[in-house]
């Protein structure tokens, strides 16, 4: 598969250019030059594929030539290592628990998958600095994705105020080839220093940067495997079912991006929804046809906090920046603090079932759509309610126990370096050369 960046057409690259590069020169996104399609085959038998077997399937035709069927075999088992269950929460909605791996969030799958293509391209003489802005769950899905591996570096890049204790631990801990900065400044602020530093001549000439944020071919595409799992285990429980409704918690857009290409690649998926915390730009868009990034705002559900969603384009062009087809398919949806710790708090109540901030506006958008759209519902949870475990105490009144993954963090000893938002300090840190734990 060729890619070609979504501000130039004619520009062509394979996978494997794709992913080093991470982000077009002209600031565009990469986006596949064709869409397949899965045969009637494939989805006959979906609900008793694997979820390495499904991946293998849906992503072979994205990295061939540059990855062979044996080597995609292998990374696929090694990526889908852990469970993504569907989980049914009341009659009709269902959660999709994607908190099951290593760091308890959606992006380890995205991560993980990234860490061994960058691995098999990266040659031995030219190491590799991953350069990644992280609002709370991709610097910890990174950084624990590419710990280790050799010639690789990691640079996470976070807002000082803007992320839980538990998500700080999880990047700030782990020294080997990792690293922290944490910036005086919002998540918007740290994108926009990464981008800068993308777009800086001396500073790439020194460095071969690489993006590990959620524009990274590598990391969008395997997102499209859970969505096709997710269907496989609603037809192996519902059988006769011809239609479902997907809601996903979304900041920068890149996993709904990945549902929406799942669903161009045959998954009959009805209706997506875009549910998003106050930062609503896009489901404004969806509604007046204006689309107005903003500063971003803080909220509980502080892995969304996003202004000016990094993934939108894809969508776009995914429907021909044709606004009327895409009201067709995706439905906005947003919830502010209060409402999403009143879902918690009832969900908990009445079903038993602990959602997560981001989850729960994904529940509680099936709750007030799903009459209007008549379809049964799933929502993405994206992530371990104890990685936010203070405020979820806060909502719930009750000590929220850690998973076994979290509790390996604790009492570690942190370290960061702390930066203004300056872009001409960075660039000065980012220049040095990397020793362990720091830059
Ligand atoms: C990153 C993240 C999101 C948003 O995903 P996007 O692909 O950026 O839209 C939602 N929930 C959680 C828990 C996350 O970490």
């Amino acid at each position: 598969m060729n890619y070609y960046s979504t501000n130039d057409y004619s520009s062509e690259m394979s996978f494997k250019e794709a992913v080093i590069t991470g982000l077009p020169k002209d600031k565009g996104l990469f986006f596949p030059r064709e869409i397949p399609t899965l045969g009637e085959d494939f989805f006959e038998s979906l609900p008793s594929l694997t979820l390495p077997e499904i991946a293998f399937e849906v992503l072979q035709p994205y990295v061939s030539p540059d990855i062979s069927p044996e080597e995609l075999r292998k990374i696929c088992g090694e990526v889908f290592h852990f469970p993504i269950p569907l989980v049914e929460v009341e009659k009709d909605i269902y959660a999709l628990e994607l908190f099951h791996g290593p760091t308890c969030a959606f992006k380890d799958v995205g991560a993980r998958f990234m860490s061994r293509c960058l691995q098999l391209f990266a040659e031995p003489d030219r190491p590799v600095t991953v350069l990644v802005a992280t609002s709370g769950d991709t610097g910890s899905a990174v950084a624990n994705g590419f710990l280790g591996l050799d010639n690789i570096d990691v640079v996470v890049v976070y807002p000082q105020q803007g992320v839980s204790e538990i998500q700080e631990m999880q990047f700030t801990t782990l020294g080997q080839n990792t690293s922290a900065v944490g910036i005086e400044g919002t998540f918007d602020d740290c994108q926009a220093l990464v981008k800068q530093a993308f777009s800086d001549e001396e500073l790439n000439q020194k460095k071969n940067l690489s993006s590990a944020n959620s524009i990274n071919v590598a990391r969008w595409l395997p997102q499209m495997v859970y969505y096709f799992h997710a269907w496989g285990q609603w037809k192996k429980q519902h059988p006769e079912a011809t239609e479902i409704t997907i809601s996903v918690p979304s900041g920068n857009f890149g996993n709904l991006a990945a549902g929406l290409l799942a669903k161009q690649m045959g998954l009959p998926v009805t209706y997506f929804v875009a549910a998003t915390n106050r930062n609503r730009m896009v489901p404004d868009y969806l509604e007046t046809g204006h689309y107005a990034p903003a500063p971003s705002i803080a909220t509980i559900a502080n892995a969304m906090d996003v202004g000016n969603p990094n993934n939108f384009p894809r969508i776009q062009e995914l429907y021909g920046h044709h606004l009327e087809n895409l009201q067709k398919v995706v439905k906005g949806f947003w919830a502010d603090d209060e409402e999403i710790k009143g879902t918690i708090k009832l969900v908990h109540q009445e079903k038993g079932y602990t959602l997560d901030p981001h989850g729960a506006i994904g529940y509680l958008s099936l709750r007030q759509l799903l009459p209007e759209l008549k379809t049964p519902g799933i929502f993405l949870e994206t992530a371990h309610p104890a990685k936010f475990k203070q405020s979820m105490e806060a909502v719930l009144g009750q000590e929220i126990e850690l998973p076994e993954q979290l509790q390996a963090f604790l009492g570690k000893q942190k370290q960061v370096t702390d930066l203004p938002n300056d872009f001409a300090i960075f660039k000065l840190l980012l220049m040095q050369e990397h020793k362990e734990g720091t830059l």
